[in-house]
Order: structure tokens, then C-alpha cells, then sequence
């Protein structure tokens, strides 16, 4: 279990995938706030550093296409997603109450562009599982998306709309069982919470435990109902280094794909894992935190990787772009090209930066116990969980009718994109699907008629969400 991912076919890890990057020019000028930690600016440094190392060429690079009203509704409540849409920072000292309602104002300040924000990232998570859906490409790439902590009704920790919510609910109508990884050093709350009561996804986070955001995800969370044993929790302690990372991340994620045998993975890529992040403090190396891409893409099954959280954003470039080049099978020079973000990587202009000499507060006794634990709980899983598909959902992502085609090609020449280097990425599309959401009372009553049906599995559980937060 340790060398990979021998349990399911697979080729050698060194076969190239095709990666498709979803990216928009425009998200580096999202602006939280002055002092505040979360800086979408670090999507533009990634995107700089990957386009002078030269691995653009290597993917398809599409922008994504804005998620919709109706796209966020099919996790979000309405009134939150038109809460969203319609505050300003001009008007939100009107709107005390709904701030407070919704939990915007102060760790996931109202600021310009907010919504089409949460258009964007949520559309490039989305476009990446349609793709994925339609065997387009190995592994899809968004890593504005990751945003973990966002509630069916609420902000939270940074987070507005949970694009990772809406992936895996589209990965769902293809996919039997779905694995969700989170290696941000927060606990995958949202993520958790939406699915705590299914058995078509799987959940599994590392994270910082005790005294820490968001509080939650305790050793002994385990899932509930149907989704009993289909929630992992790994409680981490300060100063966690490569080598106690993956004494935990490999044996535990190795028998996760042995027994729940997921057709689709997403991980999220939160960098606030690695060392000297300024709100992280874990002790994670670039290396040791791309190995987690490694191991999953070695089991070659569909895989959407996201991003999340990383606040020492010269770190969270590194990290992805490297990570980048792990998707792509390519190992970076540890010299950095020169580009226009260079003097954010001085004295070294290295790739890689060297952990610190911090305490790791982990012990091997501890360490060992949480293995055990965990070990323990999956063996409880003697069998993926087999899904009949009574009522597959529909598979629209693309207009068939020939007329249609023009419409593609006309998207497709609206939108070309011009990014901010001399080099002319390849243009893509991506079409969303059109999805009708299912009014609560019409999947309350089917839920009636067949418990088990599992297109109803997680409106169950978006409806224990509501009830939950009310
Ligand atoms: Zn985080």
C-alpha cells in the first residue's frame, strides 16, 4: 500500500494524463479586502509561474464558464444565492440583519465583484466535473475552486458558495462513488456536512485539531445513518513534517481506494499545510504536500484538483505550480524562470523552500493510534456500497442538434482567451449543463416512493443540512 496505487488497474504513474486547467484572467483581481489573508492573487502568480515553466502548452487551458443562479441553487438555499447577487459594498449598511444571517461581513467580507467571484470558481470546479464526466481528460484542474468551509445557507472561513459541493454533485450523476481528499490544514467542514449521511461520497480530511478553525472534525465524526463509516476524520497536531504526513496520508488513502473503490476523486489542495504559512502551522514541505497529488494520481481514476486555502501566497504559487507539473508527470527545475511576479520569490528564486526547524507535536504513539483507529473504521467497509441507478439523471452538457454547433463554435470564438503572457494558450470550451433543480417537496415525495433511489441520496442529506442550520 505505501508505493502506490497498485490495488486498482492502473498504469505506471509515469504515463502522462491529459489535464485540462480551468483558469479566468480575471480572478486575480478579486480584492478582499486590505489585512485581509485571502488573496485571489495567488491564482494569477500560479498561472504566471506555470506559464514561464512552460506547461500551458502542455494542458488544455480553458476558462470557465460562470456558474449561474440555478447552478448554485442545486446546493445553495435561493435566498442566500440572491443575498449573494445582490449585495454591494455600497448597500450592505442596509442590510445588518441579512449579514449576520448569512455571515458575511467579517471573516468573508462583502466586496467588489463577490458574486461573479463565486461564478468563477465555482464554474471552473463545475466545468472540471463535466469534464471528467465525459472522459474528456485524466485530471481537471481549478485551483480558484477548494473553497471547503461555504454552507448550504451561510459563508464561512473565506468561503462564500462551496464549489466543491456542486462538483461532486455532478460527478454524482455519472459516478457511483465519489472520494473527496482535503489536505487544507482546515477541517473540510462544508464538504463533510453536505454529505455526512450518503454513501456515495466518501470523505476525508487531515487537518490541524484542538484550539483551530472551524472546530469541527473529530477523530470519532465518523458519518451517520447511510453514511456511517463514509467520513474520516485525521486530527493532526502542530508541526507536522513529510515524513508523519504520509505515515498517515498512504496507508489510510490506500486502503480508502482498496475498499470503497471511488470512480471519480477530488482532492483539495488547501497550501495552508505547508511550512510557515501565515495562518498554518504545519511544517509541510512543496514535495511533501504534492506527494498527496502523486499517491491519488497514481491510481489513475478521474481526478479534479482544486485549490483552497494558503496564505504565504509566494508559497501557495510554488506549491501549485509544482503540483501542476506532478498532474502532468513533468518535474520542474528547482531554478525559477524569470516572470513578472519574480520578485516575490527572492533571495532564493527556488522553486522549493526548506521547512523550519518547528517542534512536530505529533508523536509516532499518536500518530500510530490515529492509524489504527482509522484503519479500524475502514475495515468496517467490506464492500463499496453497490448503487443501483434507477433513474439516471440526464446527461445534457452539449446541445446535439446541428444548429447547436453553431452556437459551440460561436462560444468558442467569444471566447478566446488573451492571457497575460506572449504565449497563446489553447482555447477551449466549457458548456454546462442545463439542470432543472429539483423543487425540496417533489425529492421529499420521491424520497417517499423509493427510499434508496440515489439521485434522492443527497437532497436526504441537503434537507438534513436545512434542518440542521434552522
Ligand atoms: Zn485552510
Amino acid at each position: 500500500m505505501e508505493n502506490g496505487g497498485n490495488s486498482l488497474p492502473s498504469g505506471p504513474d509515469g504515463v502522462k494524463r491529459k489535464v485540462f486547467y480551468f483558469y479566468d484572467p480575471e480572478v486575480g483581481n478579486y480584492y478582499y479586502g486590505q489585512g485581509h489573508a485571502m488573496k485571489p492573487h495567488r491564482i494569477r502568480m500560479t498561472h504566471a509561474l506555470l506559464a514561464h515553466y512552460g506547461l500551458l502548452q502542455d494542458m488544455h487551458v480553458l476558462k470557465p464558464i460562470p456558474a449561474r443562479d440555478k447552478d448554485l441553487c442545486r446546493f445553495h438555499a435561493d435566498d442566500y444565492v440572491s443575498f449573494l447577487r445582490g449585495i454591494t459594498p455600497e448597500t450592505q449598511q442596509d442590510q445588518a440583519r441579512q449579514l449576520k444571517r448569512f455571515n458575511v461581513g467579517e471573516d468573508c467580507p462583502v466586496f467588489d465583484g463577490l458574486y461573479s467571484f463565486c461564478q468563477t470558481y465555482a464554474g471552473g470546479s463545475v466545468g472540471g466535473a463535466v469534464k471528467l464526466n465525459h472522459g474528456n481528460c485524466d485530471i481537471a484542474i481549478n485551483w480558484a475552486g477548494g473553497l471547503h468551509h461555504a454552507k448550504k445557507c451561510e459563508a464561512s472561513g473565506f468561503c462564500y458558495v462551496n464549489d466543491i459541493v456542486l462538483a461532486i454533485l455532478e460527478l454524482l450523476k455519472v459516478h457511483e462513488r465519489v472520494l473527496y481528499v482535503d489536505i487544507d490544514i482546515h477541517h473540510g467542514d462544508g464538504v463533510e456536512e453536505a454529505f455526512y449521511t450518503t454513501d456515495r461520497v466518501m470523505t476525508v480530511s487531515f487537518h490541524k485539531f484542538g484550539d483551530y478553525f472551524p472546530g469541527t472534525g473529530d477523530v470519532r465524526d465518523i458519518g451517520h445513518a447511510s453514511g456511517k463509516y463514509y467520513s474520516l476524520n485525521v486530527p493532526l497536531d502542530d508541526g507536522i513534517d513529510d515524513e508523519s504526513y504520509q505515515s498517515l496520508f498512504k496507508p489510510i488513502m490506500g486502503k480508502v481506494m482498496e475498499v470503497y473503490r471511488p470512480s471519480a476523486v477530488i482532492l483539495q489542495c488547501g497550501a495552508d499545510s505547508l511550512s510557515g504559512d501565515r495562518l498554518g502551522c504545519f511544517n509541510l514541505s512543496i514535495k511533501g504536500h504534492a506527494e498527496c497529488v502523486r499517491y491519488m494520481r497514481s491510481f489513475n481514476v478521474p481526478l479534479l484538483l482544486l485549490g483552497g486555502g494558503g496564505y504565504t501566497i509566494r508559497n501557495v504559487a510554488r506549491c501549485w505550480c509544482y503540483e501542476t507539473g506532478v498532474a502532468l508527470g513533468t518535474e520542474l527545475e528547482d531554478k525559477m524562470p524569470q516572470h513578472e511576479y519574480y520578485e516575490y520569490f527572492g533571495p532564493d528564486y527556488t522553486l522549493h523552500v526548506a521547512p523550519s526547524n518547528m517542534e512536530n507535536k505529533n508523536s509516532r504513539q499518536i500518530l500510530n493510534d490515529i492509524k489504527a483507529k482509522l484503519l479500524d473504521n475502514l475495515s468496517k467497509l467490506q464492500h463499496a456500497p453497490s448503487v443501483p441507478f434507477q433513474e439516471r439523471p440526464p446527461d445534457t452538457e452539449f446541445p446535439e442538434a446541428d444548429e447547436d454547433q453553431d452556437a459551440i463554435e460561436r462560444w468558442e470564438r467569444e471566447n478566446d482567451m488573451d492571457v497575460d503572457d506572449e504565449r497563446k494558450p489553447f482555447s477551449g470550451r466549457v458548456k454546462r449543463e442545463i439542470f432543472e433543480p429539483e423543487h425540496k417537496d417533489a425529492a421529499a415525495a420521491r424520497e417517499g416512493e423509493h427510499a434508496r433511489d440515489m439521485d434522492t441520496t443527497f437532497k436526504e442529506t441537503a434537507s438534513l443540512t436545512v434542518n440542521e442550520n434552522n
